[in-house]
């Protein structure tokens, strides 16, 4: 599960990233909208954990841009205040769900758990190229209605493409899908689960290609 954490508070965002990250939750940090906004272009995730207090603006009124850019992902409000008022607010303002600082960790992630199994109220589309089918909400990938078992990282390099097939995606936003915000990594590493991918993809005859753009990224296209 990979989750955005919209937070101005910098020792509060790492001691959150390493508590959740000890529970397999990746967690990429930003610290002020624009940059939440931004995020949420270049990649999927799967929950919002968002500030109200930020250095651009309150989290409430960031919502409706989220939603937008990302219809199913469930979003939780982080706040230091903690009146009745505000967290109707917070709620009417359509997050899935809210929590008063001090933030204890366990909580959280008891509410993380808790959204994850809830069925999301936006049904993500399953999107089809050729022969193969990407079910957004199983994160899995189908050849002629055959699951394509692949590890991971070439999963999630195949979801970015197919999210935005037909178009290059960029490198750095291929980086991220499988990396995180954070992680410094070779950029040969990306290339290598690329042709792993091209290859799974072509031995299970999904009738897609993955092409290099150069200087860009890669697009994902129906094989010719
Ligand atoms: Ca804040």
């Amino acid at each position: 599960m990979r989750i955005l954490l919209v937070e101005d508070d910098l020792s509060l965002a790492q001691a959150l990233q390493g508590a959740l990250g000890r529970h397999g939750l990746v967690v990429d940090i930003v610290h002020t909208l624009a940059n939440a906004g931004s995020a949420l272009k270049l990649s999927v995730h799967d929950l919002l954990v968002l500030d109200r207090g930020l250095p651009d603006g309150d989290g409430v009124g960031f919502i409706a841009t989220a939603r937008h850019l990302s219809p199913a992902l469930p979003i939780i409000l982080l706040t230091a205040r903690g009146e009745v008022a505000e967290r109707v607010d917070g709620l009417n303002g359509g997050a899935d769900d809210y929590m008063v600082k001090p933030v204890a960790v366990d909580e959280l992630l008891a509410r993380i758990r808790a959204i994850a199994r809830r069925p999301s109220t936006v049904a993500l589309p399953c999107a089809t190229l050729a022969a193969l089918t990407f079910d957004f909400s199983a994160r899995e990938a189908i050849v002629d209605g055959q699951p394509l078992l692949l590890p991971r990282r070439q999963m999630l390099i195949l979801e970015a493409l197919v999210y935005r097939q037909g178009r290059t995606v960029q490198r750095e936003s291929l980086h991220e899908a499988v990396y995180g915000l954070e992680d410094e990594i070779q950029s040969n590493a990306l290339d290598a689960h690329v042709s792993k991918l091209r290859r799974a993809l072509k031995d299970a005859d999904a009738g897609v290609e993955i092409m290099m753009i150069r200087g860009v990224g890669y697009l994902l296209k129906e094989a010719q």
